[in-house]
């Protein structure tokens, strides 16, 4: 049978630590950590990229941390060190598996197998399970019995940007810890210092106020890719390439190539609308075309999960018909 994703997880996870926008809720989550009282399950919600995951994972490192009475994981002991060979065997992950939108229900069971026995470690087990509306309605059912009578040190996070789409019945037994979007006079010197460049606050901007998408708006490599969505782009109007075919491959390439196809939009606007007269022609469609744009950011940013591929395939066929884009054929 083929072994579901990372179940244990294998990675190897060197100190994981909360970002600082992350600092109240760790301090009163450790509180309740140091006074006993943790519940079996949480649910972190919160939109994409403002850093759920590094929070369970902080989290898990804290727990399997042997230094108790830290505030953080110490990265020293037995236990962080397991963590960062990746070879811990009491924290464990479940994702859709690869080409997969769904968490299925064998690797549910094989969970709640797993949490049913005693830690490795003799201390606590972490599952993290992401997203948690990626669980079709058999994994959800499976789930539950796991949640309600989970074995002693056992916590079950679960990662969300749309809690809405998970089954109430799973919500109702997690306790609920909501990531608001982290403020600017956080965010921006995070993003500052790690992406090592001063001039991060547009692509803050860009990123609707989350650092973690507004990094990858500021690495290297996003030039690279830049450059691609544009000859793409000339290979659609080339008709080398179909709408549907790049809207397949840009379905799968998260949400920055509609930022990059927005601002391109934008520049084709400043171009065309400096043209006298007959050179404006689609300059209506071109302003139509960056709004529907804008507005499908605007749902991804709200914690909407529309089809991206079939966003893409609508704007796409949408910018082939533009008048600019046919008259260069
Ligand atoms: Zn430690």
């Amino acid at each position: 049978m083929k072994k579901p994703p990372l179940l244990p997880i294998t990675e190897p996870l060197p100190l994981q630590l909360p970002y600082p926008w992350q600092e109240s809720l760790w301090q009163s989550w450790d509180q309740r950590r140091q006074a006993g009282r943790l519940p079996h399950a949480v649910m972190i919600s919160g939109a994409e990229g403002v850093g759920k995951r590094r929070l369970a994972l902080a989290v898990a490192n804290r727990l399997l941390c042997l230094d108790a009475n830290a505030l953080y994981p110490c990265g020293r002991c037995k236990g962080c060190e397991l963590l960062a060979s990746g070879s811990h065997r009491d924290l464990y992950q479940l994702r859709p598996a690869d080409k997969s939108r769904f968490i299925l229900v064998d690797p549910i069971r094989e969970l709640s197998r797993a949490l049913a026995k005693s830690g490795q470690q003799g201390g606590w087990k972490v599952a993290i399970i992401e997203p948690a509306e990626a669980m079709n309605n058999a994994a959800a059912n499976a789930l539950l019995k796991t949640l309600e009578e989970p074995d002693g040190k056992t916590l079950m996070i679960l990662l969300s940007s749309r809690p809405s789409a998970v089954p109430a019945t799973v919500r109702s037994r997690c306790q609920k810890w909501v990531m608001p979007l982290p403020p600017r006079e956080l965010a921006l010197p995070w993003l500052t210092a790690v992406a090592n460049s001063d001039a991060c606050a547009a692509q803050l901007d860009a990123a609707g106020g989350r650092p973690l998408l507004a990094l990858s708006y500021c690495s290297g490599d996003e030039l690279a890719e830049r450059a691609k969505l544009r000859s793409q782009l000339d290979e659609l109007t080339a008709q080398s390439l179909s709408p549907l075919q790049l809207a397949e491959q840009l379905g799968r390439s998260g949400e920055p190539p509609l930022h990059w196809f927005k601002e391109l939009l934008e520049e084709a606007l400043r171009a065309l609308s400096c043209q006298p007269g007959d050179g404006r022609r689609g300059l209506h469609e071109l302003f139509a075309l960056r709004d529907a744009t804008a507005e499908a950011i605007g749902w991804l940013q709200r914690g909407n999960n529309p089809s991206l591929q079939s966003v893409w395939e609508t704007l796409l066929l949408r910018w082939v018909q533009l008048p600019t884009a046919a008259a260069s054929r």
